[in-house]
């Protein structure tokens, strides 16, 4: 069947609503979700008549409100349809009441303190803007999860606002070139980066199982150095894997279209057609929960780590952002005419002036425990942020920097418009210097956020950039309003002016260079741009007061709940770094060190064997055997003391009540004990017969596809 056929299948659209609508209520659910009008119980009852004939239809039993918590994860519960009315009679039932709005119990879900147990319940409510699909027999309907008290404990709550932020901001703005805008959404294109494992080999490691990383394992003496993994041919095993979850993706509405092999060996990606960012953050969480459940099928199962393999590439997923208008224009493409690329520049040199004043914070967006492994490592930008805005555009605001201040003279502006800004669409087609190693970089029509870690939600980092660039577009129009009304100036004059300001602003950020290169960092250090190389120091950005600022001026999370996320996001890396020790220490303790004795008395067997038959000449035969048994002693002996010294570590860190200062312990004090443990392990896994190793090494791991 053609993808364009299956499209969509399982999902409740535009044209099933026209179906089972009648126009005037079709008319008001368009207003809803277009202008934000507040839903009437009438509507509601109707639209949930409407959905449950469709799902029957369809075969689903079941309905749920689908939402995505602080954990990261989605997370439903599932309700029949079916009921027994007061009389008696088994029926199916869903009602506008049950559509709109539900009361989880929300006590199990992170709230950072939001949330007291005495007041437990959440709220779930429909999210009109994302439609509801099928999957397997439920039929599960989007919802934002907010607190008893109103205050959000998703991730979708706030990036809903800080879309209506920017479509506000970024609208207004756009009148200056185009009256017939009324609405700007930003648009989201990520490319999801996975390892794909063979599920047998996965259980025999408690540490890809608990903590979705190998907290040891020595490198196969075959890795990525002959590059021949990258855009090689699919192996069969995983094209057929492929083959269902696409088709499960186009039934469900996710517009998949790429996909290849990644760099390192088992490592591929997969890529969509870009969407509205509200819709392609829902449409990669689903994606995630549907690989995990089709690899199951195939016997495999997805590792979405960010650093599953130490000496191995890790995983991130690309975030390429821009923004479209009603009219059909990307505002981060250049245009035909003068006009449309100055509104493009605008655009453009916002986006890097936003991304300038809060750079800390954006890093902060995809700091994690897991991401923390990627960042800085040899495939991954470090943890700084810089835009990459290629050569050609660098030579733009060059020209740009030197218009004269205030009002333009005729020559000027024609010059400008004929020579600097009339060229743009020419040369960014030739514009193919790609910098990979940039974490922000421009695109040629959208720019990609490249720090974003494979296992995060987008929405985090996508809420970050909305609400940045809405601020600034805000402070950009008022500054060239008071331009044209203070000063008497022409609207591009005005503009001009502003631009050329701000291009003397951004310099700090823009970086052209090797963003992975020592020489970097220092550079960067120059400029002022921070590094934070752990999560527990970039997530203080959160509490900026120009973070805080931000998003309670915007209306997108209040300090209250920047707050609650700020501990949440601790807590997390905390726990993680506890759960990774705790498991370090119990696969060392409970299955490494027993092994290397096995071995070694199978060795001092040996030994005394060999002193049977040769007597006091035996040393000449066991000299060998008797050094690794020795160094097996030195081994073991050390990662007894190494478990025992971060097992005291954690002990002191768990006393620490205070969120910040408990998760700084577990980076410094816990986190550096792991790697001296793991070093030893290593070695022994060298040493030991091959045949009593109990865990599944890394060339199996990563070719076992
Ligand atoms: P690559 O970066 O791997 O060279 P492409 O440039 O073709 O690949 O596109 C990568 C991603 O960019 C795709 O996921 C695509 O959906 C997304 N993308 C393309 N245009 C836009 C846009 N205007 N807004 C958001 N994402 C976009
Ligand atoms: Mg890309």
């Amino acid at each position: 069947m053609k993808h364009s056929e299956i499209f969509g299948a399982s999902v409740f659209n535009e044209n099933n609503f026209k179906q089972y609508l009648n126009k005037e209520s079709f008319n008001s659910l368009i207003e809803v979700i277009d202008k934000g009008n507040k839903m009437s119980r009438a509507l509601a009852d109707q639209i949930a008549a409407a959905m449950k004939s469709w799902a029957l239809s369809k075969g689903a039993t079941h309905y749920s409100h689908w939402f995505q918590p602080l954990t990261g994860a989605t997370a439903e519960k599932h309700d029949a349809f079916f009921d027994i009315t007061v009389d008696g009679f088994p029926l199916e039932k869903f009602d506008g009441a049950e559509l709109v709005q539900q009361e989880p119990d929300a006590s199990s879900f992170p709230s950072g303190g939001i949330r007291n147990t005495f007041e437990a319940r959440g709220y779930t409510a429909w999210d009109p803007t994302s439609p509801a699909f099928i999957f397997d027999t439920t039929l599960c309907i989007p919802t934002i999860f907010v607190s008893y008290t109103g205050e959000a404990l998703d991730y979708k709550t706030p990036l809903l606002k800080s879309i209506a932020s920017l479509d506000q901001a970024a609208t207004s703005v756009c009148k200056y070139f185009d009256k017939n805008v009324s609405k700007v959404y930003p648009t989201l294109g990520w490319e999801q980066e996975y390892f794909l494992i063979d599920k047998s080999l996965i259980d025999s490691r408690p540490d890809l199982k608990m903590t979705g990383r190998t907290l040891l394992g020595h490198g196969s003496s075959k890795g990525q150095q002959l590059s021949d993994h990258y855009f090689g041919s699919i192996p069969n095993r995983v094209l057929e894997f492929m083959k269902e979850l696409e088709f499960e993706c186009l039934r469900l509405g996710i517009p998949v279209k790429t996909r290849h092999n990644e760099v390192a060996p088992s490592q591929f990606e997969l890529a969509p057609i870009f969407e509205e960012v509200n819709l392609s953050v829902d449409h990669n969480s689903l994606l995630m929960d549907i690989m995990h459940k089709v690899a199951y099928k195939h016997d495999l199962e997805v590792l979405f780590h960010e650093k599953p393999f130490n000496g191995i590439n890790g995983s991130g997923k690309h975030n390429n952002w821009s923004l479209a208008t009603n009219t059909g224009v990307n505002l981060l493409s250049p245009g035909k005419t003068p006009m449309s690329n100055l509104q493009f520049l605008t655009f453009f040199i916002n986006t890097v002036s936003a991304v300038l004043d809060h750079e800390e914070l954006l890093i902060a967006a995809t700091s994690s425990a897991s991401n923390d492994l990627r960042l800085g490592a040899n495939e991954a930008p470090p943890a700084i942020l810089s835009v990459f805005i290629g050569e050609q555009l660098t030579k733009v605001i060059e020209d740009l920097e030197n218009v004269s201040k205030g009002k333009l003279s005729p020559e000027e502006k024609t010059d400008l418009k004929l020579n600097v800004i009339g060229k743009i669409p020419e040369i960014l087609l030739d514009n193919t210097d790609r910098n990979r190693t940039s974490p922000f970089a421009f695109t040629g029509n959208k720019f990609e956020f490249r720090a974003v870690g494979s296992k995060a939600n987008c929405a985090k980092p996508m809420t970050f950039l909305n609400a940045m660039v809405a601020e600034k577009l805000i402070s950009f129009k008022i500054k060239v309003d008071s331009l044209v009304d203070g000063k008497n100036m022409k609207k591009d004059d005005a503009i001009f002016n502003i631009l050329r300001d701000q291009i003397k602003e951004i310099k700090p950020i823009l970086f052209e260079g090797d963003g992975y290169s020592d020489i970097w960092v220092k550079e960067a250090k120059k400029r002022n741009l921070s590094h934070n190389k752990s999560t527990p120091e970039a997530l203080s950005a959160y509490l900026f007061e120009k973070s805080v600022s931000l998003f309670s001026s915007l209306n997108i999370l209040s300090q209250r709940e920047i707050e609650a996320r700020y501990i949440v996001d601790l807590e997390e890396y905390t726990m993680r770094i506890q759960i990774e020790a705790r498991t370090l220490g119990d696969i060392s303790r409970n299955h490494i060190i027993p092994t290397a004795i096995n071995y070694q008395n199978t060795l001092i067997e040996n030994v005394r064997g060999l002193k049977e038959i040769y007597g006091n000449d035996f040393k000449k035969y066991a000299k060998e055997q008797m050094l690794i048994i020795e160094r097996i002693s030195g081994h073991v002996s050390a990662i007894n003391s190494g478990v025992n010294s971060m097992i005291d570590s954690r002990k002191k860190a768990n006393e620490i009540s205070d969120h910040q200062n408990k998760a700084m312990e577990y980076s410094k004090q816990v986190l550096t004990k792991m790697d001296p443990i793991r070093y030893h392990c290593d070695k022994l896994e060298l040493l030991v017969d091959n045949t009593l190793w109990p865990l599944a090494k890394y060339r199996e791991l990563l070719f076992s596809c």
